[in-house]
């Protein structure tokens, strides 16, 4: 029995890597209300079923399979189920289907909990479709406060057309549900980094999650000739622009921050044109605010420094702030009692990258687990994990779970 949860989980994860659960055949990609997100709900729910579940999707499309417990409280276990362009197999979706393996031995053993149990499958944490993230876990946490479904994604298609599609009504999503029976959220997650790798270990305790903050720059010149323009006389958009990359990094390499530039577009984009506009984004992360927030005011002072001396417009939108998540001290005690028990060692590490459980802090108490993944690769293809990593951590659960029963 024992190697079969990480087996199950694994298997399960795998088959999700390609058509029809992939909106393409190379690579990983299942986005917020495509035909692959439909088609891994479809399979998840007959999964949940079968285990003796009762199955909904919520408003803002979230798959919630639920588990009767003998008590009126509720343990929600979760994570996302779709991915980026060209992903892994196990980002997010290991939670899900680690959540559902547990659930289907609790079910196999004939047990019934205190509390009942919810599994949940996000379906748009990444924001890989409308550049809205988190949009299931912020909805039932209560924190979806900008209605997304006026986003549109690359094909001009609104979030809130897709909802109808999919068979969601957008209006909905401004009526948050009002979950008081709730007492903890918990996160199976790959780590997506080389710590537990590094340390030797299957699986990690999360004690927080990083502060983070996203900019959106357009940058202002005046697009002109390349020939006929001399250099003393030019208002070039990307050269601003790369001074700016490079005051980013500076800044982040001298705190505890990490400070990135991932995505740059340059207008008109022709080779003998001199940039007239350049639109790029910041990432900014720490453990602390207001780290954080001070390398966003050294970021913004710097940037209107260089776009003054170069004659360049300059404007910054904040499109993502995301407060520090601390997890429940509590459960981080049972859970390393959990993994001492199975003969591992408890180990706590942070997580740089953001997770549901950020917003669903905002609704109860939240914990997550962290599993080791090949030299810390993800958002790539070539995620990767041990078999016998992921039955640790089903392993781990299961102990959790006992022992908040107990
Ligand atoms: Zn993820």
């Amino acid at each position: 029995m024992s190697a079969s949860l990480g087996e199950k989980a694994v298997s399960r994860c795998n088959l999700f890597k390609s058509p029809p659960y992939s909106e393409e055949a190379e690579g990983l990609t299942r986005r917020f209300l495509t035909s692959a997100h439909r088609a891994a709900l479809d399979t998840l729910t007959g999964w949940m079923e079968t285990a003796g579940m009762r199955a909904r999707l919520d408003a803002a499309g979230t798959l919630i399979g639920r588990y009767e417990g003998t008590g009126p409280r509720t343990l929600l276990i979760g994570s996302h189920i779709d991915s980026v362009r060209d992903g892994g197999a196990y980002d997010g979706a290991l939670g899900v289907m680690l959540g559902l393996g547990v659930v289907e031995e609790l079910a196999r053993q004939g047990k019934r909990l205190p509390f009942s149990i919810e599994i949940l499958a996000f379906g748009d944490e990444e924001g890989s479709r409308f550049h809205a993230s988190m949009v299931g876990s912020r909805y039932i946490s209560g924190t979806l406060k900008d209605d997304p479904t006026s986003l549109k994604d690359e094909s001009g298609v609104t979030m809130g057309e897709a909802m109808r599609a999919f068979g969601l009504d957008p209006a909905t999503l401004r009526t948050p549900p009002h979950r008081d029976d709730v007492f903890l959220y918990f996160e199976p997650h790959i780590e997506q980094g080389p710590v537990l790798e590094a340390e030797n270990l299957p699986v990690g305790i999360v004690t927080g999650i990083a502060a983070q903050t996203r900019l959106s720059v357009t940058l202002s010149g005046m697009a002109n000739h390349a020939g006929t323009t001399p250099m003393g006389l030019r208002r070039d958009a990307l050269a601003a622009a790369a001074e700016a990359v490079l005051l980013v990094e500076r800044i982040a390499s001298t705190a505890q921050i990490v400070g990135t530039v991932g995505a740059i577009a340059v207008k008109p984009g022709v080779g003998n044109v001199i940039p007239g506009e350049c639109l790029f984004s910041v990432d900014l992360r720490a453990p602390l605010a207001e780290t954080r927030d001070a390398a966003e005011r050294k970021f913004r002072d710097g940037l209107v420094e260089i776009c003054a001396r170069r004659g360049i417009g300059l404007q910054v939108k904040r499109v993502q702030q995301l407060a520090p998540c601390l997890c429940d001290e509590t459960a981080q005690t049972v859970l390393a009692d959990a993994i001492a028990s199975l003969g591992h060692r408890p180990f706590t590490l942070a997580s740089g990258a953001g997770h549901d459980a950020m917003s669903m802090a905002a609704l109860c108490p939240v914990t997550m687990l962290f599993i080791r993944c090949r030299a810390g690769v993800s958002h790539n293809p070539a995620e990767h994990v041990e078999m016998a990593d992921v039955d640790a951590a089903a392993h781990v659960m299961l102990g959790f779970l006992e022992r908040l029963a107990a």
